[in-house]
């Protein structure tokens, strides 16, 4: 091929099909330009139709993002905006203001909804990213920042109208007489909670005259996109592939800081970059007492001996194997991720001991062992989001049922894992199945239709493209 095609080859990599926009300066962040060095390319490519969609995105940001003129004049009319008028505040654009939730698997997979729900309605997506993000996620659009200026007064959603509050008054037929220019909504479901009614055509329509959303939702509510009539046509012209959603605007929107790059690429280098196969364990044990460690250790080697992942061991080391023999074998590394030191420990301890059946070279790494899940701390969540990443550079992926963690590693990384199903509850499932999609399960889904309110029964013959999740059956995922 000639110079000026490898240029162009590499150019069309590096933007990945056209997902990203170049222009960006390289070195205020590294990975957007080198991940492509790392991820295998996606045989996933994003509609001409999403490609522009995102452009002009970017434009509206470029021009209504915080600290611009507009952004600067809107803010100010809506926090002056009296909340009992019928009408509320006219301003140049509409904003998100995307709210953190839950851990950080939950907070990107919410980010990327909301972004999503920000394309379809034409608003400009604000985060509220406090000191404990610092570091982690370079500035998406080009020319402008997504982040919620420090000074801003809307960090505290406190004295927000609450979309809950509306759609009470709805229910009771209270008249609802006037629109806020800023709203809360509260996308945090569980079954427990109110249906809200967030996937209604006539509640978007609503929500459409308010200038200002809080949104708050630790979910990944793209689904439910899917069953707004409204959001069809543009859903449908954006995502001919339904099932990369997530892929695709992950992509887009999560490219590690410097900082965490930095992380990534040196652990990468120095203990995965050899391997002949990289082999990634997610073991995300929510509570120790109900689930057991040596239950899951039992699980874990099951699913991958069983599966063919990792090899049997045989006998004690033959310590006479040749230096030259032993370039010959076939190594595969194991990327184990899990709060709790045992798992990796009693992997490296099983694998440098004894020779493998298959004559593999297995080596095991375990980059932390935090114990717990903290809330708020930077180094932490730092942590979390380089683990996450390594994940996604994996060749084969093995991921903890219900964990949005493995979500975003399999999305990102294009990988399609097996999933390790809850080894106490499930006695009578298969202790892990390979997953079937790269889409997210949306934990607590709309549970009612809308024009009737009526509970919705059979998913699949109302919503062709939505079921239930292998790994959280209560939820409901794209397919
Ligand atoms: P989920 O709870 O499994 O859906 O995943 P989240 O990411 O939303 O929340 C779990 C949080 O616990 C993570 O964000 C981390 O802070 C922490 N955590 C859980 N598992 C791991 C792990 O394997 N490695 C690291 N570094 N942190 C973890």
């Amino acid at each position: 091929s000639t110079p000026s095609k490898e240029i162009n080859d590499n150019e069309k990599d590096k933007l990945l099909d056209g997902l990203l926009v170049s222009g960006f300066d390289e070195a205020s962040c590294i990975s957007r330009s080198q991940s492509h060095f790392y991820h295998k390319p996606s045989p996933h490519k994003p509609s001409p139709y999403l490609i522009s969609k995102l452009r002009k995105y970017e434009e509206l940001h470029r021009k209504c993002g915080p600290n611009t003129r507009a952004y600067n004049k809107d803010m100010k009319i809506i926090a002056n905006s009296k909340n009992n008028s019928k009408k509320s505040a006219a301003t140049t654009c509409k904003y998100i203001i995307w709210l953190p939730a839950n851990g950080l698997g939950n907070q990107i997979i919410s980010m990327a909804s909301s972004f999503l729900y920000a394309l379809l309605t034409d608003r400009v997506l604000v985060v509220q990213f406090g000191k404990d993000k610092e570091g982690l996620f370079c500035e998406p659009f080009l020319n402008s920042t997504w982040l919620l200026p420090e000074n801003s007064s809307f960090w505290d959603a406190q004295n927000v109208v609450t979309y809950q509050s509306i759609i009470e008054m709805e229910m009771t037929n209270t008249s609802n007489e006037y629109l806020p220019s800023a709203m809360y909504v509260d996308l945090k479901y569980s079954p427990t909670n109110d249906e809200r009614f967030f996937h209604c055509d006539h509640n978007q329509f609503l929500l459409s005259k308010i200038p200002l959303l809080f949104l708050e939702a630790g979910q990944y509510f793209v689904p439910s996109f899917f069953m707004t009539p409204i959001f069809k046509d543009e859903l449908n012209k954006m995502f001919p592939e339904i099932t990369s959603i997530f892929h695709h605007l992950g992509r887009y929107l999560f490219h590690p800081a410097n900082e965490a790059w930095e992380l990534i690429t040196s652990f990468y280098q120095q203990h995965l970059a050899k391997a002949n196969e990289r082999v990634g364990l997610q073991i995300r044990v929510v509570n120790p007492y109900s689930t057991p460690h040596q239950v899951v250790m039992n699980q874990i080697l099951n699913c991958t001996i069983e599966n063919k992942l990792l090899p049997k061991v045989r006998g004690t080391k033959n310590m006479s194997v040749s230096s030259s023999d032993k370039n010959k074998t076939i190594k595969k590394f194991v990327l184990v991720t899990s709060l709790f030191q045992q798992y990796g420990k009693n992997l490296t301890n099983m694998y440098q001991n004894k020779s493998t059946v298959t004559g593999e070279v297995i080596e095991v790494y375990q980059p932390s062992s935090e114990k717990e899940q903290k809330f708020g701390d930077n180094k932490h969540n730092l942590k979390a989001w380089v683990e996450m990443y390594l994940l996604s550079l994996s060749d084969v992926l093995v991921t903890t049922y219900q964990s949005t963690f493995g979500y975003v590693a399999k999305a990102l990384g294009n990988s399609i894992p097996w999933i390790l199903y809850n080894p106490v509850h499930n006695t009578n499932k298969e202790i892990c199945e390979r997953e079937f999609t790269l889409e997210p399960c949306y934990h607590y889904p709309p549970l009612h239709y809308c024009d009737d309110g009526k509970v919705i029964q059979d998913v699949a013959s109302s919503f062709h493209n939505i079921r239930h999740c292998k790994d959280f059956p209560f939820g409901l995922k794209l397919v």
